[in-house]
């Protein structure tokens, strides 16, 4: 898949399910140590930890509408702080998750008007400095790197360049996927799924060699229910999947994985030694 002579980087995107809890998280440190070219990491907010329980980001949307109505929202924010809190506490983190914390609940609030997406990037914000601090590697924000045009459609040019030039500062780094900035220094965040995008646009600005999306099984490509993943497929037959695959893969990040013809690797976090599906250029089909 790699040539063993290919010392391109590896870029690695753990969604929700790698980054639910201490457990898991363990597990993506582990994944990452594994390989030294694994050198960029991109994560989501956690996810669903067990059925009945929410995700990060649609927590945090509830807060932002409670907000603009008029009403309190710490019954959805407390559910939030206590599991970075437990994180923290579980890996024995030296990060002062209490201050960012009461930060991001005074952002909530004050932010609503003007910085629409505030709340909901604040996830993958608080997610990427835990990490970081876990793996003991840079964070860099990706309000530094992810642009976007005043009229709120990404700058791919400026996205690139800047992701190329920060990352060439840097041997590892940890980024937050899902959100970037407005050239007035607001945040936007891209759709729901969108930390695949960042991934890919990361991925892409360093010649990556492949781009690695971490998850659980129910995110791999399979035949049948139960049925081990799918080996290789091509760009085509990922997009001819019922529903163009987007259930797996949002078609916006499929779109960037395309452009820059990016070899796409679906991985599960709890068998990381199975290759996972490789989604490959159409035209490497037979390689
Ligand atoms: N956390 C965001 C979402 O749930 C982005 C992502 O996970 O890709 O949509």
């Amino acid at each position: 898949m790699v040539e063993a002579n290919d010392l391109r980087p590896i870029v690695c995107k753990f969604d929700g399910t790698a980054t639910a809890n201490a457990d898991r998280l363990r597990r993506v440190r582990d994944i990452v140590r594994s390989d030294p070219l694994r050198r960029f990491v991109v994560v989501s907010a956690f996810g669903k930890y067990t059925h009945s329980d929410h995700d990060c980001t649609s927590l945090l949307m509830l807060c932002d509408a409670h907000v603009r109505l008029g009403y309190r929202f710490d019954p959805f924010f407390k559910p939030i702080a206590e599991r970075f809190r437990t994180i923290v506490r579980d890996l024995q983190l030296e990060v002062d998750i209490q201050r960012l914390l009461d930060e991001v609940e005074a952002g909530i609030m004050t932010q609503a008007e003007g910085n629409k997406c505030y709340a909901a990037s604040r996830g993958e914000y608080l997610m990427a400095v835990v990490v970081a601090n876990f793996l003991g590697w840079p964070f860099i924000d990706a309000t530094e790197v992810i642009r976007f045009s005043a009229d709120g459609a990404l700058d791919s040019a400026a996205t690139n360049a800047a992701i190329a030039e920060r990352l060439s500062q840097v041997e590892h780094a940890v980024l937050p996927g899902f959100y970037g900035s407005l050239p007035d220094g607001r945040l936007k965040t891209f759709p729901r799924g969108g930390s695949n995008i960042t991934g890919a646009l990361v991925a892409g600005s360093v010649h990556a060699a492949r781009y690695e999306c971490w998850t659980d099984a129910a995110g791999l490509v399979c035949p049948a229910p139960g049925a081990e993943p799918v080996g290789r497929m091509t760009y085509a037959a990922f997009k001819a999947l019922p529903e163009g695959g987007v259930k797996i893969f949002p078609a916006e990040a499929l779109a960037v994985v395309q452009e820059t013809g990016l070899l796409l690797n679906l991985r599960d976090t709890d068998r990381p030694e199975h290759p996972g599906t490789l989604i490959v250029p159409d035209h490497r089909a037979l390689q």
